[in-house]
């Protein structure tokens, strides 16, 4: 495709989502601007990525640390930026303080702790997300649902790390029923004590509207923005 069926493409599929966002909505008695709208970028032409900028998207989303530091100068200033990839402990210290909002992606106390160290050094508190395989695949990263609460006590006591919600990337599937166990799990995890549960990050392009009926309220949206990716990441 030509750059400007490209950027067209982007236009029209910005629209057609963030409409259909606010529907979902909507439906679940919340406001269109209650729903952060993710860009996802990996593999993406920075070009695309600033298209939706200026279409309306107020957040990216970033899944590994090379890519996000060789593109990140090439994106429209001021907009920001989460990182949602899955982490390896030796990276954390490219992400700490340099400009991201949020980590999605913890899923074990090692790399809380991990962050902890980096963020304690540069004297601030990182915000993150539990990450939890709500499917119970082997091949996924994401604490256990059984674990969670004691998890999330554990990393409740780290003074440089806070936990403002729960991110999930449930296995694909015909019905609703983990998103519908996911929406569970996040209710009851916010009577726990201590817990600040304010983030539900959940839904990507093939589930976005039924996540958010089902109380996500940040949906990461990567190939029905941009288009397929033409290689695996
Ligand atoms: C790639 C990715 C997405 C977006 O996936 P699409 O199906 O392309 O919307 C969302 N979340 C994570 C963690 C991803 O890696």
């Amino acid at each position: 495709m030509q750059d400007m069926q490209k950027i067209q493409a982007v236009r029209d599929n910005y629209a057609r989502i963030a409409d259909n966002i606010a529907q979902a909505a909507d439906k679940s008695g919340r406001r269109p601007e209650d729903i952060a709208f993710m860009a996802v970028t990996k593999t993406v032409d920075p070009v695309l990525v600033n298209e939706a900028i200026d279409c309306g998207i107020r957040l990216l989303g970033e899944n590994r640390v090379q890519e996000w530091q060789s593109k990140r100068e090439a994106y429209r200033e001021g907009i920001p930026v989460d990182f949602i990839g899955t982490l390896q402990a030796n990276k954390v210290k490219y992400l700490i303080g340099q400009g991201i909002r949020l980590i999605h992606s913890v899923d074990r106390l090692s790399l809380a702790q991990e962050i902890e160290k980096q963020a304690a050094k540069r004297d601030l508190v990182q915000d993150i997300l539990l990450e939890v395989n709500i499917g119970g695949e082997d091949t996924k990263s994401g604490t256990t649902p059984e674990a969670l609460p004691g998890l999330l006590a554990q990393v409740g006591e780290l003074p440089h790390v806070h936990v403002c919600g729960l991110m999930t990337i449930p296995p694909p599937a015909q019905d609703t029923r983990f998103l519908e166990a996911m929406q569970e799990l996040f209710l009851k995890t916010k009577e726990l004590p201590g817990a600040d549960m304010r983030i539900l990050s959940m839904g990507m392009s093939d589930d976005y509207a039924e996540a958010i009926r089902l109380g996500s309220n940040l949906v990461r949206v990567g190939s029905a923005l941009f288009g397929a990716r033409h290689y695996p990441v």
